[in-house]
């Protein structure tokens, strides 16, 4: 055992091993992207589980995605710790809540769990005489997200939203009259949204001894990853967790806050020093994820922000060799642009990087589409992370509306895939009865799919909080997955199969893949035109950071000049000139001998895009690598009028490339 824990320490530096054997109590690594936090945290449950310090089913380890929480707990499997309970705060939050239902509401059925407020605060907008098209919703559900995410009730909204500088999307006291209508839309038909779900979770807490003793019995070392992205509501379940005690650790990087619309702040991480008496603090710096290159940029661009973290940064230390030259591509359209990078995919999936090592990261979901187009059209396998597509399939929507009436119908005790082949029997299916193409043997495969979930639901032990003396192991239920499929629903996360991520940067953060395409990096989109208050922008640049940090081996950059053929032109994204300006990408990548060749010769312009062109080459030709080398006559020609249509561009995008074209 001892000679396991050894092993553990031994793939750490010395201020990893610092956080892994820092005394029981509060510990805090406050450190960049890709410095090993995420690591270190695991290997300090491990090292304690191995050393006897405490018992791995004690452990509850917060993460912030599924995925996430799957990838600690196979880690620690790994390291030879088992049973380590890994999970999202709302996924914890749901198994208590779950748990204790029964007892708590007195045999009243538990209330459903709303898998998306969009349609409910339809009606709840039409209830106060506001006509509400989707986008709209989206944007109230949002805003009463925030609201609750950060403890306002509605009659405290107007109030909490002026302090908060919220850029409201009606005016206050009409939002807050919605946000009102919503909640009493819910409580008239029995249905709870996540908000409300960790609210019970913290009731059940502080206003039942009973429960609280329990649930503190299970629950007794805290681990918390990602925790500058913590919002009031999860800080104060964490709060309720602990009851008073300190085992706990936190990790986090602000300058990867990127959940402040939704109410997160990293102020509980960048506070916990001074709040919590005789914290550990560890601060890393090495960079063990990306090329120097890549470390490089992710410097260049975070050194820039303006945010109130910015006194705690650490400039990160590339540990890795040197790798490829992080590129930048401009490309006349969308479509161009997601056909390269489609093309890139190809010839990377065919030089042997697995598909599953391969990321297309962007701001918003709408981006995908394109991708999605042309990674089928290059027969390159993907998946799309965040997708919310998968759920507001019509026969997704009618499987789980079935699945729900199955609970009333099917045996309690059927075992969970059983269960899902009998309620799927009620719409929308037969596992053995699969057609041969076409449409229904797309909705075939989607049911399948939910059948799959199914199987590796029932698969993963759920070791329950029950106290002191057990935990029991409980068979998962067909209501169990019920809610699970909402809250899938709710967070986006598509069940997994192998292929290239296509994913927004949100979904993204804590990842990582040896090759990443940053797509779609032109003004409007990242920063996104509703990023209107510097506080907003100061996170779209935070986003980028994100973004850059996930790549260990491979980055390309790109963006569209236009959307469409012969469209409106675009500017390219704000924060790209300033990777030149600071010198970051020349620093982290190009070396001395290039700095001194820029001092020497005289600046020359690429006579397509206008980059200043650097290396001897690209002199001879006029143009800078970075614009697509098959380039021809009528492309250069709706170039350079791009360029003289964008107005005020005199320094057009700063080009990291400074490679000779390949
Ligand atoms: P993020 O801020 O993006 O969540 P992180 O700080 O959590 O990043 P990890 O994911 O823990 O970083 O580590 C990044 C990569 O570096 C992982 O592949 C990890 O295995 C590797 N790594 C971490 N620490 C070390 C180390 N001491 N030696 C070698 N590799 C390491
Ligand atoms: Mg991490």
């Amino acid at each position: 055992v001892h000679s396991a824990a050894e092993r553990v320490l031994a793939g750490l530096d010395p201020e990893q091993r610092s956080a892994v054997t820092a005394p029981a109590g509060p510990v805090c690594i406050l450190a960049g992207a890709g410095t090993g936090k995420t690591r270190a945290v695991t290997s300090r449950i491990a090292h304690r589980a191995l050393t006897g310090d405490i018992s791995p089913r004690h452990v509850l380890a917060v993460t912030f995605t599924a995925r996430a929480a799957a990838e600690m707990r196979s880690r620690l499997a790994l390291l030879g710790v088992p049973g380590v309970q890994a999970r999202t705060f709302h996924a914890a939050a749901l198994r208590q809540v779950r748990y204790f239902a029964p007892r708590l509401l007195e045999g009243r059925a538990m209330p459903e769990l709303l898998d998306s407020k969009v349609r409910v605060v339809t009606l709840a907008a039409a209830k106060v005489g506001l006509r509400a098209d989707r986008a709209a919703a989206r944007d109230l559900a949002g805003e009463i997200e925030w609201a609750k995410s950060s403890l306002v009730e509605p009659g405290e909204y107007v109030v909490a939203a002026a302090k908060a500088l919220r850029d409201t999307p009606h005016e206050p006291a009409k939002v807050a009259e919605v946000f009102a209508a919503y909640e009493k839309l819910k409580r008239g038909n029995g249905v709870i949204d996540f908000e409300d779900m960790l609210r019970a979770a913290v009731w059940g807490i502080e206003e039942h001894p009973d429960v609280a003793e329990q649930v503190r019995g299970q629950y007794r070392h805290f681990v918390v990853d990602e925790y500058q992205d913590v919002n009031p509501l999860q800080q104060r379940l964490l709060e309720a967790w602990l009851g008073g005690r300190d085992d706990l650790t936190v990790v986090g990087d602000a300058s990867q806050t990127i959940y402040s619309f939704t109410g997160a702040t990293s102020s509980y991480l960048v506070d916990f020093p001074r709040r919590r008496r005789g914290a550990t603090v560890v601060r890393l710096v090495r960079d063990y994820r990306s090329t120097p290159q890549v470390v490089g940029l992710a410097n260049a661009v975070i050194s820039q922000a303006r945010g109130a973290e910015a006194r705690l940064r650490l400039e990160l230390v590339g540990q890795r060799p040197a790798g490829p030259e992080p590129e930048l591509r401009i490309f006349t359209d969308e479509p161009a642009e997601a056909n390269a990078v489609a093309a890139r995919c190809r010839a990377l999936v065919d030089g042997g990087t697995p598909a599953r090592e391969i990321a297309v990261l962007f701001r918003t979901n709408a981006q995908s589409e394109a991708y999605e187009k042309a990674l089928t059209e290059a027969e390159v396998p993907y998946v799309v992370q965040g997708a919310e597509r998968f759920f507001e399939r019509p026969e997704v929507r009618q499987a789980m509306v079935a699945l729900r009436a199955a609970t009333r119908s099917i045996p309690g005790e059927t075992p969970l895939p059983a269960a899902v082949v009998e309620g799927l029997a009620a719409v929308g299916w037969a596992p053995d009865a699969a057609p041969a193409g076409g449409a229904a043997r797309e909705r075939w495969e989607a049911l399948a799919a939910l059948l799959q979930l199914a199987e590796e639901y029932a698969a993963t032990p759920e070791v329950l909080p029950v106290g002191e003396a057990a935990a029991v192991e409980r068979q998962a239920t067909l209501g169990d997955f019920n809610d699970e499929l909402a809250r899938r629903a709710a967070q986006q996360h598509v069940p997994t199969v192998d292929g290239v991520t296509l994913a927004s940067l949100h979904s993204a953060k804590g990842l990582e893949w040896d090759a990443v395409f940053l797509v779609g990096l032109a003004e409007g989109t990242l920063p996104t035109t509703y990023a209107k208050t510097p506080e907003q922008v100061e996170e779209e640049r935070r986003l980028l950071y994100v973004g850059i940090t996930r790549a260990r081996e491979w980055l390309w950059m790109s963006y569209a000049a236009a959307r469409s053929p012969g469209g409106r032109a675009r500017r390219p994204s704000r924060f790209l000139p300033q990777l030149d300006r600071s010198g970051g990408a020349e620093r982290a990548g190009a070396g001395a001998a290039r700095r001194t060749e820029r001092r020497r010769n005289q600046v020359v312009s690429c006579r397509i895009c206008g980059a200043t062109l650097l290396a001897g080459a690209d002199r001879k030709l006029g143009r800078c690598p970075t614009c697509p080398s098959d380039i021809d006559e009528e492309l250069y020609e709706r170039l350079r009028e791009w360029r003289q249509r964008v107005a005020g561009a005199q320094k057009v995008p700063a080009y990291v490339v400074f490679t000779d074209a390949t």
